[in-house]
């Protein structure tokens, strides 16, 4: 039997419009909408990312413009054990993410992930019953490890929703508070609905949710993290690449530079949020620098409070899974989609609190 078909088609883009690839591969499925490339977002990421990447760009480009070639990792819920789910998985190529030897990794984080592209199926929502797994990019996984959350410690996740990480955390340790914060309204009942599928009743104790602007905890709550992520909100390279509204994506990248003031503010809060020898990490899932390295350069030279922390060890200890942009330094990285590896993008950046002012 033939599998779907691939359809490369010039003439079909064509007859979109502006703002559409004139050629497009596409995974073609009997009853699934295509998706299709926006040319005005490609355009724009050509030049930047040229620019900023160098020879590097070009395989980032040929993996985000093929979603055929995406891959999913399974990060098992370790509140709702499902017996036979690790052979299956074993039995369908998939192995463990992460090597045990890594400077952080609990026992209890179990993430797995294989070569080939695809997704395993996803579990639907059961009123009174746990998901059994979570499935992600497995580089939304790596500022969870960077955080390195303990037993016992107090946890802001600043920007939470749908709640990936949120969910994350909780498999690797059980915080002494655990504040998830979400501003959208929408969304944070997205995060809530998360949360209530993946965690024991027990432990929602812990838990607190909120809908407040992130750039005010830091006033709201000034020194009462130990530990803070900040999983910005970005220019998300991914689905603008394949934004529906062209004209909605042109408006999105006039006001990009927006985004780097907002991470800013953000990170400020953060910084303000966290104790004294606490530690925050910074991440996002676009490629621009403007929002990566720029912005962590601009906070280290204007917060005189906090400092770099190195994550070159994590980085070293999972490079056989992940391909690094080698031009970061040892506080940050930066996860380069690659065809058999085609995780991130996904930056990540780690800072340390060592003063309240
Ligand atoms: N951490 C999430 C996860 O792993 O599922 C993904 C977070 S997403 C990259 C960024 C989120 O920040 C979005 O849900 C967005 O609505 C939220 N956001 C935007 N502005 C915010 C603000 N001022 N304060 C808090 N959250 C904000």
């Amino acid at each position: 039997m033939r599998g779907p078909a691939l359809l490369l088609s010039r003439r079909a883009g064509a007859a979109l419009g502006p703002g559409w690839a004139p050629a497009q591969l596409e995974k073609k499925t009997k009853g699934t909408p295509e998706k299709q490339i926006c040319q005005v977002v490609l355009d724009h990421f050509e030049k930047q990312y040229t620019t900023e990447l160098g020879a590097a760009w070009s395989s980032v480009r040929d993996v985000l413009t093929s979603p055929w070639c995406w891959q999913h990792a399974v990060l098992l819920n370790r509140f709702s054990q499902c017996p036979g789910l690790e052979s299956s998985l074993a039995m369908q190529g998939y192995h463990p993410a992460f090597p045990a030897a890594l400077p952080y990794l609990p026992a209890a984080f179990r993430c797995y992930i294989r070569r080939a592209p695809g997704r395993f199926p996803a579990q639907k929502h059961q009123a009174g019953k746990l998901k059994e797994y979570y499935l992600l990019n497995a580089a939304s996984l790596l500022p969870v490890l960077a955080l390195e959350v303990k037993d016992g410690e107090d946890v802001l996740d600043l920007c939470a929703a749908p709640g990936g990480k949120s969910i994350a955390i909780l498999q690797c340790a059980c915080p002494g508070h655990f504040h998830c914060n979400e501003y959208d309204d929408l969304r944070s009942r997205w995060l809530e609905r998360t949360i209530e599928s993946f965690i024991p009743d027990p432990l929602m104790n812990l838990i607190m949710v909120s809908k407040l602007d992130g750039r005010q905890i830091g006033h709201l709550k000034p020194g009462l993290y130990d530990k803070v992520l900040v999983d910005a909100p970005c220019s998300n390279d991914r689905s603008w690449l394949f934004s529906g509204d062209p004209q909605q994506a042109v408006l999105r990248l006039m006001q990009r530079k927006e985004l780097s003031s907002l991470q800013f503010q953000l990170l400020r809060s953060a910084i303000k949020a966290l104790r004294p020898g606490g530690s925050l990490v910074y991440s996002t899932c676009t490629l621009s620098r403007a929002e990566n390295s720029d912005v962590i350069n601009l906070i280290l030279d204007s917060c005189r409070n906090v400092i770099p922390v190195d994550i070159s060890e994590m980085a070293k200890g999972v490079s056989q899974e992940f391909t690094f942009f080698s031009g970061t330094r040892q506080h940050e990285l930066l996860v380069l989609p690659e065809k058999g590896r085609a995780w991130g993008p996904m930056y990540v950046a780690k800072l340390k609190k060592i003063a309240s002012t």
